[in-house]
């Protein structure tokens, strides 16, 4: 039983624990509630469910909610572009495989660029771009900006004021995130703490890249840049901080840095926008309508374990509300296990 596309995390899953006959078919239908959709570090047990043929063949594996990792969410690529990043192939290279690899749209993630030097500017706004592939082209194509000083802080006050504002597409309930990747210690450098403060206030989760390219090239000691770079980065430092040895080397960690980013969501910003089948367990119960040739499966984790019922006939599913049922419940707590039939 596995579903195609999704990272499953299969451990524990339980499949089994529900199984009823399917007349029709003269085979039965199987559900593995605790069956997991991995997002980053979090698995989620969304549920999922698997048609069985009278040959005990599986037919055709469902998970009505599994969901895109990661899906709503701003993120904001602060870029030093300084004359000392050199050269500048491997950067566009990264840019193009971050941005490839999130799901970018205007209900999902949003992708802004800035780039800064001795300013800060706009490559692209976080609702520039409806699908991935416009973002990921423009991307690795974005030039070098250049600039004689590296004023980070101003870079980071930018994109907070500016990038993730409502004017130039930010979302109020997105999930914030900013990912600051320069060269060098900063010339603005007393105005860090307070930039940084700004963030935490903000709810912008951050994560910082040194790039130690030309300080190896030049064989300086890396101790401040490390040291300056780990402080932009959100706690705990481990899982925000990346160093790399050179430009070329950034490519390496975009896969990484993609799940760590996708990862946030579930544990960062548990709101009702984001948090509503990521625990459904559907295929906690399950039944049989055969005169109308529909299948209800019970999701008693939906909603902050509120629960829900999965409507599925040959040609569409249906997840109910919450408050489709919020007339009907006794239990006014939310915690009422709707979804076992
Ligand atoms: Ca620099």
């Amino acid at each position: 039983m596995t579903i195609p596309n999704v990272t499953e995390y299969k451990q524990d899953m339980n499949a089994g624990s529900t199984l009823i006959r399917n007349d029709k078919t003269g085979g039965f239908l199987t559900c593995a509630p605790l069956w997991a959709q991995k997002c980053g570090t979090m698995n989620y047990p969304r549920g999922l469910c698997a048609d069985i043929n009278s040959n005990f063949k599986i037919s055709k594996a469902f998970s009505p909610a599994v969901q895109r990792c990661g899906s709503y969410m701003d993120l904001v690529i602060v870029l030093d572009g300084s004359n000392s990043i050199w050269p500048w192939g491997p950067v566009q290279d990264f840019l193009k495989k971050l941005t490839g690899s999130l799901d970018i749209g205007p209900k999902k993630t949003q992708v802004s660029i800035v780039q800064y030097g001795e300013d800060a500017r706009f490559e692209f706004k976080l609702n520039a771009f409806k699908t991935t592939a416009e973002a990921e082209q423009f991307a690795e194509n974005i030039k070098q900006k250049q600039g004689r000083e590296t004023n980070t802080a101003q870079g980071i006050n930018f994109a907070r004021e500016n990038a993730f504002s409502p004017q130039n597409g930010g979302r109020p309930k997105a999930t914030k995130v900013m990912v600051v990747v320069t060269d060098g210690e900063s010339h603005d450098r007393a105005k860090l703490p307070e930039a940084i403060l700004e963030c935490e206030k903000e709810r912008i989760v951050r994560f910082g890249i040194a790039v130690l390219g030309y300080y190896n090239r030049e064989q300086i000691n890396p101790e401040n840049l490390i040291k300056e770079i780990k402080s932009i980065a959100s706690d705990p430092k481990e899982k925000h901080f990346f160093n790399v040895s050179s430009e070329a080397a950034l490519i390496e960690i975009a896969s990484t840095l993609k799940e760590r980013i996708i990862g946030i969501e579930g544990t960062s910003n548990k709101n009702e926008d984001n948090f509503l089948l990521e625990m459904a367990q559907v295929g906690f119960s399950a039944h049989f309508v055969p005169s109308q040739d529909v299948l209800m499966l019970g999701a008693v984790g939906a909603y902050d374990w509120a629960g829900t019922t999965v409507h599925k006939s040959s040609d569409k599913i249906t997840i109910f509300e919450k408050k489709v049922f919020q007339d009907i419940l006794q239990d006014r707590n939310d915690s009422s296990y709707l979804g076992k039939l």
